[in-house]
């Protein structure tokens, strides 16, 4: 006897609009077709997610041009370090 216990009962909450403010964890519901900006409740500022993920973009690629500064810069004032990282790298250590 097979007993198949699917209990798909989880929420399929698509609704993309009524998303909780990150400060306040209310749910903002924008109206159709119109976004909000800001939480009506606490004013958090609301940032849509394409928008975020350019800002995490942004945000990678300053530390990717830091981190390559920094290895300029160790490469030049400490030569051994980085012959050690890139031997290891390499996989010549
Ligand atoms: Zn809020």
């Amino acid at each position: 006897m097979k007993e198949t216990t699917t209990n798909n009962d989880a929420q399929n909450s698509e609704c993309t609009t009524s998303t909780p403010c990150p400060r306040c964890h209310r749910p903002m519901d924008a109206p159709p077709g119109a976004t909000i900006n800001y939480c009506p409740e606490c004013g958090t500022p609301i940032t849509p997610d394409p928008v975020r993920e350019r800002i995490v973009d942004l945000m990678l690629k300053g530390i990717r041009d830091d981190m390559r500064e920094a290895v300029v810069r160790l490469e030049r004032e400490q030569p051994e370090r980085y012959a050690g990282l890139a031997a290891i790298i390499s996989g010549t250590a």
